[in-house]
């Protein structure tokens, strides 16, 4: 009789494995940008400049101020696991960085070309390092430059061809990047942000230092929308969290929906918040959805952050009453400006 065979099981080859795992943290230009500015943000910068080719699959550099990289680091850096930021497990319920995995410079390098310019205040002078799948190439080279940090990416997913076949429009993959770096920018107005792309003379995005947040969403989604908007914040004693948001009046509408979500200074997707819009479809035309930012901050050891590669997504405890609450909230303050409207107009 014939037997079926089974397979052999092989362990994978270690530059194969991390290609794997690189391309589930790296999807597209757009979470790379996330783990950049996350970065800068982390140490400190208050001036983030980022430039493009071709949608970032060319190039996607972003510069900083902040506190630049120790010299004696560049050798790890882009390792899997290197991080400043984590040493104890426990210590990942307090964590007050976007970083603490130390895999997005490794990701990155196993996915595209990267260097590093850097210099520490310390340093007389600034280091050039480049890096293939994690590791250091060479020695890093004395260099110029101001303190801070140059992070060069170029030519994305070089080595992966169908993920860069599946990336066909550098257009769509910009629109991507600017809604990332949009989104920082209404976040952290006290940062100056620029998005460019290479080659032209005005950026595509600009805020400027010391801004607030309404005037960043000014700025950057127009005055139809930030003279619409209500501002109040929330504090809930029952479930311990705090909710500042920025939203439209029922006079503003569009078809797109704009919605900022931020848990604890981290851009997040897919959480029962989205639903605020619903509450908008009794004032809205049909169709038609609200601009809304919002930013809650829970004790930090109620939220799991890492619950999802590109940390996109994050659980929290007490959601569901944590939404209805903030939903709440929402509807009464639509209704209170709602009033105040039909008052003015019967008058
Ligand atoms: P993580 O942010 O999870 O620590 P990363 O791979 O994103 O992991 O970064 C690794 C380390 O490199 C960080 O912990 C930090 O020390 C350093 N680093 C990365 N980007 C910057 C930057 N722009 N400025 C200063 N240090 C940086
Ligand atoms: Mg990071």
């Amino acid at each position: 009789a014939e037997y079926l065979q089974p397979g052999v099981i092989r362990k994978l080859d270690e530059v194969v494995v991390n290609r794997i795992a690189a391309g589930e943290i790296i999807q597209r230009p757009a979470n790379a940008l996330k783990e950049l500015l996350e970065n800068s943000l982390d140490a400190q910068s208050t001036h983030i400049q980022v430039q493009v080719k071709a949608g970032g699959l060319k190039l996607l550099q972003i510069q900083d101020n902040g506190t630049g990289i120790r010299r004696e680091d560049l050798a790890i850096v882009c390792e899997r696991f290197t991080t400043s930021k984590l040493t104890r497990f426990e210590d990942l319920s307090q964590i007050a960085t976007f970083g603490f995995r130390g895999e997005a410079l490794a990701s990155i390098s196993h996915v595209a070309h990267l260097s590093i310019q850097t210099k520490t205040a310390k340093e007389k002078c600034g280091y050039k390092a480049t890096y293939a799948d994690g590791k250091l190439q060479g020695q890093p080279k004395p260099c110029a430059g101001n303190q801070g940090t140059i992070i060069c990416i170029e030519d994305l997913f070089y080595n992966m061809p169908q993920r860069r076949q599946a990336l066909r429009s550098p257009a769509e993959e910009f629109q991507r990047l600017s809604e990332v770096l949009a989104r920082y920018a209404v976040h952290n107005p006290r940062v100056g942000f620029t998005l460019r792309k290479q080659g032209d003379a005005q950026p595509a995005l600009r805020t400027p230092v010391a801004s607030s947040r309404s005037e960043n969403i000014r700025i950057i989604y127009g005055a139809a929308i930030s003279k619409e908007l209500l501002e109040f914040s929330h504090r809930d004693e029952v479930y311990k969290f705090e909710a500042e948001c920025l939203i439209t009046q029922v006079n503003y509408s569009a078809k797109k929906c704009q919605m900022l979500l931020f848990i604890n200074q981290r851009l997040v997707e897919s959480t029962g918040l989205t639903s605020v819009d619903s509450i908008y479809a009794t004032y809205l035309p049909r169709g038609h959805h609200p601009f809304v930012y919002m930013s809650l901050t829970l004790p930090p050891q109620n939220l799991d952050v890492n619950v999802h590669p590109t940390k996109h997504e994050v659980h929290f405890l007490y959601q569901e009453e944590i939404v209805d609450s903030i939903k709440q909230q929402v509807e009464a303050r639509l209704l209170g400006s709602n009033a105040t409207r039909t008052f003015y107009k019967q008058l």
